[in-house]
């Protein structure tokens, strides 16, 4: 998973395509991404006994992470991402068109 929470995607695929949006949370095993406001799904909610009533809420669907394209803060255009090693040997991501560390 390249992508991490806090990082701007762009949708590329699906309903909301062309949107993009900051990531509220990443699966790596199911290997999806949670987007703030994007893939919103109105879910209506019945009234239960002893909760507070009924009414529709939004929740955001995860999306599969082959919908997204990083959004590169210093070019601000979709990229893809690699990574290179530090001298100190630690692993950066960086942009592949700009070669900025992200
Ligand atoms: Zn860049």
């Amino acid at each position: 998973m390249k992508i991490k929470k806090g990082d701007t995607i762009l949708v590329i695929a699906g309903r909301d395509r062309g949107k993009t949006g900051k990531v509220t949370s990443v699966n790596p095993t199911q290997q999806t991404v949670k987007v703030s406001g994007i893939n919103i799904s109105k879910k209506h909610l019945r009234p239960k006994r002893g909760a507070a009533g009924g009414g529709i809420t939004e929740v955001a669907v995860p999306l599969s992470i082959s919908k997204v394209m990083f959004m590169c803060s210093h070019c601000n255009k979709p990229v893809r991402l690699g990574s290179k090693t530090t001298t100190a040997g630690n692993k950066e991501r960086i942009c592949r068109v700009c070669k900025s560390t992200v």
